[in-house]
């Protein structure tokens, strides 16, 4: 039986900065699912604040609540600030891959930071003007569609503690994975 807990306070100071950004999200309940796999003070986000109108997000599952934080802050301040400036639109829905899932790093027997929700894979941007960049297809595109991806990759890395895209590996040819944490693991 699913247990309800209530938020703590590390949880209800999450939920408040997260309020702040003008973001959409209902907490979740916390779940664990066994071999190191669980949802802690995790939210579903329903829309991130932008500067007068917010960002959808799509496909993303549940998501621990600092990383939503982190999220939030990288979509206003990182790419939307980046769509207007190098696509002169801005932007409108960020699309996922998800959040969540139990599995490990691939190729190693060490847990994903998916399975603790505390990751999100990128998989591309809708701008306000109906554009839409892929990571797959953007990546190697024009030169504008260039900029923009790398240009939001890095400034990803300026916000999580692990990013990784199409240059790091062929198995992120076609998303970002960014990652809540320390440090600064940035290919
Ligand atoms: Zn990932």
């Amino acid at each position: 039986m699913p247990s309800i807990a209530q938020a703590g306070p590390q949880a209800r100071q999450c939920h408040a900065e997260l309020g702040k950004t003008g973001s959409l999200f209902a907490a979740l309940p916390d779940r664990f699912y066994g071999a190191g796999c669980s949802n802690l003070n995790t939210v579903r986000l329903d829309g991130i604040g932008g500067d007068d109108t917010s960002f959808a997000v799509t496909n993303l599952g549940p998501l621990a609540c600092p990383a939503a934080n982190t999220l939030a802050g990288w979509a206003r301040y990182g790419v939307d600030r980046a769509a207007r400036q190098i696509l002169g639109s801005p932007l409108a829905r960020i699309e996922t891959f998800g959040s969540y899932s139990c599995r490990n790093v691939a190729g190693t027997g060490r847990r994903s930071a998916h399975a603790r929700a505390e990751a999100i894979d990128v998989s591309g941007f809708v701008l306000a003007n109906g554009q839409r960049i892929s990571v797959k297809d953007g990546w190697n595109a024009s030169r504008r569609e260039r900029e923009f991806l790398r240009t939001v990759h890095e400034s990803a890395c300026k916000r999580f503690g692990t990013v990784l895209g199409p240059d790091y590996n062929a198995a992120h040819a076609d998303h970002l994975h960014l990652e809540f944490g320390q440090g600064s693991y940035c290919r």
